[in-house]
């Protein structure tokens, strides 16, 4: 059997009626990866050494701004800012000859090395994240642990089956990690089943989403709102996964 500190949660996802356990699970880690960023993870020198080469994504940057002390947050900025300078101070030595270097026949290349080794430089900035890389691992443990149940224990396959199934990034997700984690014929099974349930449920939302827009006629203004009422944000959860701005 998986360890019990996935198949726990993962279950316990299912157990919640959503239209996407795997990003209530993601949520999760997200908030306590937030929490322990500007808490305990201040006083762990491991940490923070990999946090000042590392930083974050502009997505969690803009939810560690959000804690209202900005104490712990003004902290990281100012180590991490200061690797990412001396990184910055090192290029700028390696161009230097830039300045009064002539374009000749075997040289033509230099600008454009230069430009690449900046770009790239950035784009590790841009993209490495704590909290992301944290989450990634975290989730592909969850999804495994999903995968594996699903065939293995048929209380689980049977709240699987009861679902409103995933977003589309977690549909991705378990399509593309079933065959590793799934052995023989129940990988297919699987698949089968997971679009069969997307379709279903995606033809739901679609009729919530559409009687959303139906109720701004004015001649539908008596209409029930059923289970329209919250469409839109369902919607977005369902194609693109869960939103921090709707919350509470
Ligand atoms: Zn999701
Ligand atoms: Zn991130």
């Amino acid at each position: 059997m998986k360890e019990k500190i996935y198949t726990i949660p993962v279950n316990e996802a299912y157990d919640k009626d959503c239209e996407c356990p795997l990003c209530e699970l993601e949520r999760k880690l997200e908030e306590e990866g937030v929490q322990y960023a500007l808490g305990a993870a201040m006083m762990e020198p491991d940490y923070r050494i990999e946090s000042n080469a590392k930083g974050y994504c502009r997505r969690h940057f803009s939810m560690m701004f959000a804690a209202p002390n900005k104490l712990p947050l003004a902290l990281i900025l100012d180590t991490h800012l200061n690797e990412l300078r001396s990184k910055l101070k090192k290029l700028e030595k390696s161009t230097k000859s830039l300045e009064t270097e002539h374009a000749g026949l075997f040289k033509k290349n230099s600008a454009g090395k230069a430009s690449e080794e900046i770009s790239e430089m950035l784009e590790k900035t841009e993209k490495s994240c704590m909290i992301c890389e944290k989450m990634e691992h975290t989730m592909v443990r969850y999804i495994d642990v999903l995968l594996y149940m699903w065939a293995n224990d048929d209380a689980f396959k049977e709240k699987f089956d009861k679902s409103k199934g995933v977003c589309l990034r977690h549909f991705k997700m378990l399509a593309e990690n079933c065959t590793k984690s799934i052995k023989g014929d129940k990988a297919g099974q699987f698949l089968a089943a997971l679009i069969k349930k997307e379709n279903a449920e995606l033809d739901r939302i679609q009729e919530d989403i559409h009687k959303f827009t139906l109720k701004f006629d004015y001649r539908n203004k008596d209409m029930e709102w059923g289970t329209a009422k919250d469409a839109p944000v369902r919607t977005i959860e369902k194609i693109a996964g869960y939103i921090t701005e709707s919350e509470e």
